[in-house]
């Protein structure tokens, strides 16, 4: 078995080869449990394991060995006293500015902002829509037949991923688009033709809402707070069942907005922050809607964050670039790490 890194997850999730499905069944609630033999041993799964279907008897799988990455893990004993659904947050993007690919972006990853929020084996909720949006299905990652999108304001980097995101064109189940004043209006016009081929206007069942308050999604709970960035833009809280993240990406620090959003963050588990700009770049980039890695470390230390993420990455920064950003932002806050793609913060 090969360690993927868990961060703040309580289970550890696991690249494995499955060598054979011993048994599978679906609970009450309609999620499925499989019991699968991993390099000669018996062990239960929280949810499916792609590529093996339990709605038929016999259980139909696509092939054995199956590779499966991701998987979460019930270690033996654990089952039968219910099982807790795993929620957590899944980076899927966390790149500003514009998408960029290249042997020098493979670590931190060049997708554009988007996290999803996943409850059990469900995708309930996206935070911005970036083009990782689409990245979902490679995380192996399922969206909700009813799934909300928060977006935090109408940059591209925010929004591109909508066009390629498959529920949105879908006849069945329900989209919800969440964001400052007018998002039907702002979305629609963004998406269609010429800029795509097809019009978003009445395709698919989407829906709209203007962000002004808490919404309650399976147990989370999703505060919007204003930011400073041109145009105007959004903060979200989210409060889980045991720990609560703050996304606080485009922003810029340094103005009269700060206090308020200290506030609204106080006392996160998490705070995900921009970081776009080094210190010595700032100067010329007043104006421009972003922070440096100082202003994050400020932020969290000002709320009393427990630990800080860097998301907002610059489109020139390298691996290299961020590896040396991060070394500098552990030395003012120890608890630091980068937003990258896959990486998971349990709430
Ligand atoms: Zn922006």
């Amino acid at each position: 078995m090969k360690d993927l890194e868990p961060f703040g997850s309580r289970r550890r999730r696991y690249h494995l080869i499955v060598n054979a499905v011993v048994a599978a069944e679906v609970t009450a609630n309609g999620r499925q449990h499989l019991r699968v033999v991993v390099d000669g041993q018996d062990y239960w799964f929280a949810h499916g394991v792609p590529g093996i279907v339990v709605d038929s008897d016999p259980i139909r799988v696509c092939a054995l060995p199956l590779e499966v990455r991701f998987a979460t893990l019930i270690p033996p004993g654990e089952r039968g006293g219910g099982v807790v659904e795993d929620t957590r947050l899944v980076v899927l993007g966390s790149r500003g500015s514009i998408a960029v690919s290249g042997s020098e972006f493979v670590r931190y990853g060049g997708n554009t902002t988007s996290f999803a929020l996943v409850v059990g084996d469900e995708t309930v909720a996206f935070i911005d829509a970036g083009t990782g949006l689409v990245a979902y299905r490679s995380l192996g990652l399922e969206p909700a037949s009813s799934v909300h999108i928060f977006l935090t304001h109408y940059h591209w980097d925010h929004i591109q991923g909508l066009s390629m995101f498959g529920a949105v064109w879908a006849d069945d189940g329900e989209v919800v688009i969440h964001g400052p004043g007018g998002p039907e209006q702002v979305v629609t016009a963004a998406i269609a033709p010429p800029w795509f081929p097809v019009a978003l206007a009445g395709a698919g069942a989407v829906r709209y809402e203007t962000v002004s308050r808490p919404v309650d999604i399976r147990g989370l709970v999703i505060t919007p707070f204003r930011v400073e960035h041109p145009q105007g833009a959004f903060g979200y809280r989210v409060d889980g069942p045991s720990a609560s993240l703050a996304i606080v990406t485009d922003h810029e620090a340094g103005t009269e907005r700060d206090a308020s959003i200290v506030e609204s963050i106080r006392g996160v588990d998490f705070l995900i922050h921009d970081a776009q700009y080094r210190p010595d770049e700032i100067a010329n980039r007043r104006g421009w809607g972003h922070s440096t890695w100082v202003d994050a470390v400020v932020a969290a230390d000002a709320a009393g964050a427990k630990r800080l993420l860097l998301t907002s990455l610059d489109p020139g920064s390298t691996d290299r670039d961020v590896d040396g950003i991060l070394r500098a932002t552990q030395e003012r806050f120890p608890e630091a790490g980068i937003a990258r793609p896959g990486l998971e913060v349990r709430l």
